[in-house]
């Protein structure tokens, strides 16, 4: 496995690198390197626009991998995809979409109610307060516990006649916590509101099916899914998809224009002004075909066994706690060791050449909440080992005692 991915075979200050970063940016395969080259090196051309020969092959792999991903989250005939440039421009395409059209088109208008859980990353908060400030719409958040979960009692409570959205994560990326998001998506629907799945951290392991769940939106991104930076989108039901109003007005979304007005393009096109990322989508489709390749229930469970023991050693160093360590099912760590700050654990992994992130991870409300302060985090993706792993744990335990 870890022969397919170049970037792995490296040293870092002398050590081999041991990439523990993978809830900000998985690496890539092969597979999705060589389908990128060989596209940029004899299909590129701009899609739709030509009769020619390279415009065809381009828009015919564009169409293809749009297939290939509609496929691999379980779309029906009732869904449609969406490619943005990752999970921020989905999220803020459909919370801009919800109000941009003026009071007549608006799905949120003044007095209504956008429930945001709360453990979502900035770009699943910050689209919603800016929809609620335009609209005179208001934000409600569906709080977490002191231990960062959050459950149904506090969603019925929170849901009114008013609730136009809801929005959730898949798995909060600040602390690996994974929420009932089908019980509570389901709870949403029913009562009326167009329902959000951020699913940013969970589509490289634990991939949700769309046939099985009550979503409207499905959201995620290539970089974290083994595939290219700059890639992604929005999976949605056509019916909520059309209410979007575009954001991204231009070339290639429109059927006609005259120097007053335009008509809409049907879906995707209208969602996708602009000269889209082609051979981004060409690799984000090879990273799905990757992940199927490697059967998506065999790199669940490996991510899972590399938290279990990451969680046990880390556990038994004096001074570190470990949040929602009852997330088994999540494929990150999340900590803080007491005087240690985690910048400097981080440097000191470093120098060891282990790759963890450090800080707020986007999400400071939920840490303010939790820790008052930022995190260590490593994640983990098909090519960790529990060699690497072990390494981990050492470099914290010595971190650690270093810093006291
Ligand atoms: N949501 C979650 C849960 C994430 O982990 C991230 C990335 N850290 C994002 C949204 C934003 O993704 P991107 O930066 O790829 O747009």
């Amino acid at each position: 496995m870890r022969a397919q991915f170049p970037v792995l075979h490296q040293q870092v200050h002398g050590h081999p690198l041991a990439y523990l970063d993978n809830g900000a940016t998985t690496q890539m395969p092969l597979a999705v390197i060589e389908a990128m080259r060989a596209f940029e090196s004899h299909d590129r051309a701009n899609i739709h626009r030509g009769v020619h020969t390279l415009s065809q092959r381009a828009t015919d792999a564009f169409d293809g991998a749009r297939a290939l991903l509609k496929r691999f989250f379980g779309a029906g005939a009732e869904h449609e995809l969406v490619f943005t440039s990752g999970t921020t421009e989905a999220l803020n395409t459909i919370a801009g979409g919800l109000w941009a059209g003026g009071p007549e088109h608006a799905w949120l208008r003044e007095g209504d109610e956008i429930i945001v859980s709360g453990l979502e990353h900035h770009a699943n908060i910050i689209p919603w307060q800016h929809a609620a400030r335009r609209t005179g719409a208001r934000l409600r958040i569906l709080r977490a516990d002191d231990e960062g979960r959050v459950h149904e009692a506090g969603l019925r409570q929170l849901l009114s006649p008013r609730t136009r959205v809801f929005a959730i994560t898949a798995c909060a990326n600040a602390t690996g916590e994974r929420p009932p998001y089908e019980a509570l998506l389901r709870l949403a629907a029913e009562a009326g509101a167009l329902t959000v799945l951020d699913a940013a951290q969970v589509a490289s392991h634990a991939v949700p099916d769309l046939a099985a769940i009550a979503c409207d939106y499905l959201v995620f991104s290539g970089h974290k899914m083994y595939g290219p930076m700059g890639t992604g989108a929005i999976v949605g039901r056509r019916a909520a998809l059309e209410r979007l109003y575009p954001l991204r007005l231009g070339g290639d979304m429109v059927d006609w224009v005259s120097y007053e007005a335009a008509g809409w393009a049907p879906l995707p096109a209208r969602l996708e002004g602009g000269t889209p990322n082609v051979g981004g989508a060409v690799g984000l489709a090879a990273a799905a075909r990757f992940i199927d390749a490697q059967d998506r229930g065999a790199i669940d469970a490996h991510v899972h066994t590399l938290r279990a023991h990451a969680l046990a050693g880390l556990q038994a160093i004096e001074g570190v706690r470990v949040l929602a360590p009852h997330a088994v099912q999540s494929a990150l760590v999340s900590f803080i060791a007491r005087d240690a700050h985690p910048h400097d654990i981080g440097t000191l992994l470093d120098e060891r050449g282990i790759a963890v992130r450090t800080g707020h991870h986007c999400a400071q409300p939920l840490l303010d909440q939790l820790v008052q302060g930022p995190t260590t985090r490593a994640s983990f993706a098909i090519y960790n080992t529990h060699e690497e792993v072990d390494r981990l744990i050492e470099a914290v335990a010595y971190a650690v005692k270093a810093l006291r």
